[in-house]
């Protein structure tokens, strides 16, 4: 059992499967990657063949219906091994939308090939530059012409857009103004990118301090087609936050990945170097914070754990998923910190590759989801507290 593990955990052959397959992809692959922002396409690829993207696509549609549970189990040992699953994380939850909302013949028609690895959904565009968080403002507008959408607008830190095929996109088809609830008004397209890039939509990548492949989208009078349409018009903003929820647990699991990343690291390290001849490891400043970062991270583990299975059993664990993605988003950054703190001059060292995963695990108290929007879920969700906006 690795050094950071206290109980054993769930899935333990998928997790030696992921584990197996990620030594494969050692710190020098992503380093390289890293420094040039290219993106993981033969991680990405490999894991797909492994059938690790499409554990929550059913059987029947060519996936393994395995679940939330052990979607988890992927992301956080990807995470876990010094990989990154934010390249590819998008295929598992995006595709539920699809999933609970697209028509029989939309499901036929991409599920199997996404399982198989033929078509590639890893991009999904809902936040716009002038909405923020505030996603009932977004802009971008669809006009049904005849058998078509026609779509302007703008969309801002789309990730994997040059790398997907598809993409589901939430725009508005009736402006705010006019719907009774800000919620309404707003569907989901589903976007061919083959089709649709230089025919009406533009893609300009965004230089991040990360390797995340993530663009700015501008469309102009791009043609969708009306059969593209998952679900009904104007309830695209419920389908899309049933993802959401899925998301935050899926991007929870690899914040403990990282979490168990710097613990494994810290501890190791802090027992080999020598400094005024005995292991830092000896002294109990360098041990307390590891021994923190542990404790904060089984205790956030517990919470992912539970928000999966609030989930896979189709139960509204709203909150919980939140609950879950902010401890173990807080928890993976303190154990970044500490495990920069722990390495010292070394930990910004490139090839340990700590300087890279604390710049890549700071992301998660941002994106999805901010932690300050969380708490305003829980204090009004689950304390009653009133609303502030
Ligand atoms: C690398 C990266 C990849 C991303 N990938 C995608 C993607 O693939 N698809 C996609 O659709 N989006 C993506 N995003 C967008 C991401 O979901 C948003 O950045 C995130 O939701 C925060 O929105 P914002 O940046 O507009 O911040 P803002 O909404 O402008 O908020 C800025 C800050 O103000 C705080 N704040 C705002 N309102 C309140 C309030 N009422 N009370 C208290 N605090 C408040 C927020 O918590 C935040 O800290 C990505 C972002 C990044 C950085």
């Amino acid at each position: 059992m690795p050094m950071s593990d206290a109980q054993p955990q769930s899935y333990p052959e998928i997790r030696e499967a992921v584990r197996r397959l990620c030594a494969g992809f050692p710190g020098e692959y992503w380093q390289r990657l890293d420094r040039d922002r290219i993106y993981p396409t033969e991680f990405v690829r490999t894991l797909t063949q492994a059938g690790f993207l499409s554990v929550l696509i059913p059987e029947e549609l060519g996936g393994s219906g395995l679940g939330l549970g052990a979607a988890t189990a992927v992301l956080e040992e990807i995470h876990r091994s010094g990989c990154n699953g934010g390249a590819c994380h998008a295929q598992m939850y995006t595709m539920g939308t699809l999933l609970k909302h697209g028509s029989a013949a939309q499901k036929a028609a991409y599920l199997p090939a996404i399982a198989s690895g033929n078509l590639r959904l890893q991009a999904f565009g809902v936040t716009e530059p002038t909405a923020g968080t505030d996603t009932t403002r977004i802009r971008t507008f669809a006009k049904r012409v005849g058998d078509d959408y026609v779509v302007n607008g703008q969309k801002i830190w789309i990730s994997r857009a040059e790398h997907s095929d598809l993409m589901i996109l939430l725009c508005r088809t009736t402006s705010r103004e006019d719907c009774v609830k800000a919620s309404d008004g707003m569907s989901v397209l589903l976007v061919d990118m083959r089709e649709a890039v230089g025919n009406g939509l533009t893609i300009r990548p965004v230089r991040t301090m990360l390797n995340h492949a993530t663009t700015e989208l501008f469309f102009d009078d791009l043609k969708v087609p009306a059969a593209n349409l998952i679900g009904e018009e104007g309830k695209g903003f419920r389908y899309i936050l049933s993802g959401m929820n899925a998301e935050r647990i899926l991007i929870a699991s690899e914040c403990i990945g990282d979490g168990r990343f710097f613990i494994d690291r810290a501890t190791a390290y802090a027992k080999e170097r020598e400094v005024f001849g005995r292991a830092i490891g000896e002294n109990q400043g360098v041990q307390f914070p590891i021994a923190r970062a542990y404790v904060q991270i089984a205790a956030a583990a517990e919470m992912v754990d539970k928000a999966a299975r609030l989930f896979d059993a189709g139960q509204d664990g709203g909150t919980e998923a939140n609950m879950a993605k902010m401890l173990a988003s807080e928890a993976s950054w303190y154990a970044a910190d500490m495990c920069v703190q722990t390495h010292g001059g070394f930990g910004f060292a490139e090839e340990y590759d700590i300087e890279r995963k604390f710049r890549e695990t700071r992301l998660y108290q941002v994106a999805p989801i901010s932690t300050n929007l969380i708490l305003s879920h829980v204090a009004t969700h689950a304390l009653g507290l009133p609303k502030s906006f």
